[in-house]
């Protein structure tokens, strides 16, 4: 290793060079996977760059240090700051522009306000599970855990709302059927098992069903609304679809652990499969969002009445 020429500085290994100086607070030091206590080893293709045993003080003045959860952080605080903006956006430019109702006003900051919970959700995970008490850091994962649920709850409601826009009844079933099904993902999420790592096929199939019953209603609202050649479907279901390639995609990369798994060691710090799921689902939330206002815009432009089987 070079001479310490920063004080208070580390070496980590980025890329092929092995000796990039990063300064660290005091208190803070980067570990080894073998070094990390085991309710930090998840993935053993990360191998260094953890922060470990730390107060929540010096946890959140980590949060200006390059660790291997830094583009965790920022990539969902962004995140944050972005739907804060186009929440902001949406409510003072774009549907006063529409002539929006206090309903379209609701199911618009609802849907907006889950996906700043989700990103704040993950921000408080990413920064806090280096904690060196392990109830603190299961406690922030549990809140990850949440916060994607409301996230899912937060594409589902302005989804319904728009395309069961005409037809009270149904759209009153699944907004129900949807609350129901986040609030039992939560009461699951009580148990003691949900966070253990033999629960972990379990959480994937729990949050497969939960993203993949929107299927149900969006097949139902097809038929609806007149079948596949109908002018609405035309306009949204490819939105849908594309909407769960996306899903599809960051779950694939979240469970597959690809690519670091084929390059162990070196996508510590940029590039692996964790940020790449952050980064999708900042990416479909977005999709979602602007789906929700091609949506929205087609119901003023196409009152109920004209449709064949108001769906
Ligand atoms: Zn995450």
């Amino acid at each position: 290793m070079p001479q310490k020429l920063l004080k208070s500085a580390q070496y980590i290994e980025l890329g092929s060079y092995q000796y990039w100086p990063v300064i660290v607070p005091r208190g803070i030091r980067l570990y080894t996977y073998e070094q990390i206590p085991g309710f930090l080893r998840e993935n053993p293709y990360i191998t260094d760059g953890y922060r470990a045993y730390l107060t929540s003080r010096l946890c959140i003045k980590s949060l200006l240090i390059l660790s291997n959860e830094t583009v965790n952080i920022w990539s969902h605080l962004l995140g944050f700051l972005m739907f804060l903006t186009l929440a902001l956006h949406d409510m003072t430019t774009i549907l006063p522009a529409t002539g929006a109702s206090r309903e379209d006003y609701v199911i618009h900051a609802i849907g907006l306000f889950c996906f700043q919970v989700c990103m704040l959700c993950s921000v408080g995970y990413h920064l806090f599970c280096c904690h060196r008490s392990e109830k603190t850091s299961r406690r922030w994962m549990a809140l990850d855990y949440a916060g994607i649920s409301i996230g899912i709850l937060g594409c589902y409601v302005p989804g319904v709302f728009y395309a069961f826009y005409c037809n009270n009844y149904w759209r009153q079933v699944y907004l129900v059927a949807v609350l129901a099904m986040t609030l039992a993902v939560f009461l699951a999420q009580i148990h003691p098992l949900y966070l253990s790592k033999q629960w972990q096929r379990i959480r994937s199939v729990i949050f497969c069903s939960v993203a993949g019953y929107g299927l149900i209603p969006t097949m139902h609202w097809v038929w609806l609304s007149g079948g596949i050649h109908s002018e609405v479907v035309q306009a949204f279901v490819p939105r849908v679809l594309v909407m769960y390639v996306i899903a599809a995609a960051a779950f694939l990369f979240y469970v597959s652990k690809v690519p670091e798994r084929y390059f162990p060691g070196q996508l510590n710090y940029l590039g692996a499969s964790h940020q790449l799921w952050h980064m999708l689902v900042v990416l479909m939330f977005y999709w979602w969002h602007q789906s929700v206002l091609f949506i929205t815009d087609y119901r003023h432009s196409h009152p109920c009445a004209n449709h064949p089987l108001h769906a």
